[in-house]
């Protein structure tokens, strides 16, 4: 067991993102390797934020094969946080995406089912993941997927909270404009923050297909009112015609712009997109 900083060693940045640094670490004493996210101050310069203690309690709740295990949650000297991680050795979706351009189906079947297992336990102890997107989807040395990153990611309990995420490409119509498609007066936030996290999962699916954010044209800039625009008003999806008939039901399925026609995770648990009989559906 791992007692303190102290213990490990850096030895390369695996990862930069907004919520903070992550670093290759080893273990002096049993040379094991870890990741080690090491959380950004907040605006106000403070070390602890809201949303990294929600973070790290989350972290500290969640066991699953399905998610990024934490070893450890450590209070710096300085007073910051961060999360001692698995190492995954095959990097995020996001950079297997750019070096491969894009997927068979079988392999997209087989994230999306992990994702979905993923989901479906989340949402079943109330965790909005919040954040499903190409780089928060880690792959292991077997190839296996595993959801990381619960930056954004908030327990339903009591009174509802609103989002604090800003404004993402994988985020779904009803937290882009909640006017429109939240609903008014049965807005029922408990419900669409879960149907959210499917929105997101049918962009990275239909993305792995395609070879790029696929809400809008390939290499048109994402700026964001052209975002806003595609993820709200979007008409058309980009779908080859290669595509067996599961692909697009399950992809529609996932981005029905109105949440309460999404599919929710257990009826996608029994799509025939993602129950196929193959042996090898893994990244590697
Ligand atoms: P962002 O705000 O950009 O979503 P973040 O700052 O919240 O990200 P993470 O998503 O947790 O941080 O990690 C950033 C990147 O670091 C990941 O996309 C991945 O490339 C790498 N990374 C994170 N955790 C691990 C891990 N356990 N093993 C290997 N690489 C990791
Ligand atoms: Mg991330």
């Amino acid at each position: 067991d791992i007692e303190s900083l102290s213990d490990l060693k850096k030895l390369a940045v695996l990862g930069i993102g907004n919520g903070g640094i992550v670093y290759k670490v080893s273990h002096q004493k049993t040379n094991s390797i870890y990741a080690l996210k090491l959380l950004r101050l907040d605006q106000n310069g403070a070390f602890i934020s809201h949303q990294a203690v929600r973070e790290a309690e989350i972290l500290k709740r969640v066991d699953s094969q399905f998610i990024v295990k934490c070893h450890a949650v450590f209070y710096t000297l300085e007073g910051g946080l961060c999360f001692l991680m698995k190492h995954m050795e095959g990097g995020s979706l996001f950079d297997v995406l750019r070096v491969r351009g894009n997927f068979p189906e079988d392999v997209i079947s087989g994230i999306a089912l992990s994702v979905l297992k993923a989901l479906q336990y989340l949402h079943g102890m109330r965790i909005i993941h919040g954040d499903i997107k190409p780089s928060n989807l880690l792959i292991n040395g077997k190839g296996e997927v595993k959801i990381a990153d619960f930056g954004v990611s908030r327990i339903v309990e009591g009174t509802p909270t609103p989002c604090e995420a800003c404004m993402g490409a994988y985020m779904s119509p009803e937290r882009v404009d909640s006017e429109r498609w939240g609903g008014g007066a049965d807005y029922d936030y408990y419900d669409y923050g879960f149907a959210g996290d499917v929105w997101s999962l049918g962009v990275v699916v239909l993305e792995c297909l395609v070879g790029h954010y696929p809400l809008i044209g390939r290499g048109e800039k994402p700026d964001l009112v052209a975002l806003i625009c595609a993820i709200c008003f979007g008409e058309t999806l980009e779908m080859p015609e290669t595509a067996s008939p599961e692909f697009p039901s399950f992809v529609k399925n996932c981005l029905e712009k109105d949440w309460r026609k999404r599919g929710s995770v257990e009826e996608l648990l029994a799509h025939p997109f993602v129950n196929r009989t193959t042996s090898s559906n893994m990244i590697i």
